[in-house]
């Protein structure tokens, strides 16, 4: 039982599903979602209905401590690479990686390895 994960969305107990009635005959109460994983949310959450009660709760405090966005972004040739796959042909054997620039258009192939590594990229930081 203790390495189940709890759901962290505020409201989950409030939920009536048969899964969350938990407890003794007769004194079963609707409880807040455990399990070994949770697909939502970084794993914290068991549903996106759990995880939008979250941010409703939390997100004017999560951005005022993490930093809002006071500028605008700009997509110039410099960070407008993203990484993507296809396949030659039809080939469903033969995947290949590439980095394409949504500005220039232009397109660099990617090893696997740096296609799945998250700190690879060719954006200028
Ligand atoms: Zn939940």
């Amino acid at each position: 039982m203790s390495d189940l994960k709890l759901c962290q969305g505020p409201k989950c107990h409030t939920y009536h599903t048969q899964d969350r009635l938990k407890g003794p005959k007769g004194n079963k109460t609707y409880q807040t979602r455990r399990r070994s994983s949770f697909y939502y949310g970084g794993g914290n959450f068991c549903d996106l209905r759990c995880q939008n009660d979250w941010i409703n709760k939390n997100i004017e405090h999560a951005l005022n401590h993490f930093g809002r966005t006071t500028e605008a972004k700009h997509l110039t040739e410099d960070n407008a690479w993203t990484k993507e796959y296809d396949y030659e042909n039809n080939d469903y054997d033969n995947k290949h990686y590439v980095s394409i620039n949504k500005i220039t258009k232009e397109r660099r192939p990617l090893t696997e390895e740096q296609y799945g590594d998250n700190n690879y990229t060719l954006n200028e930081r």
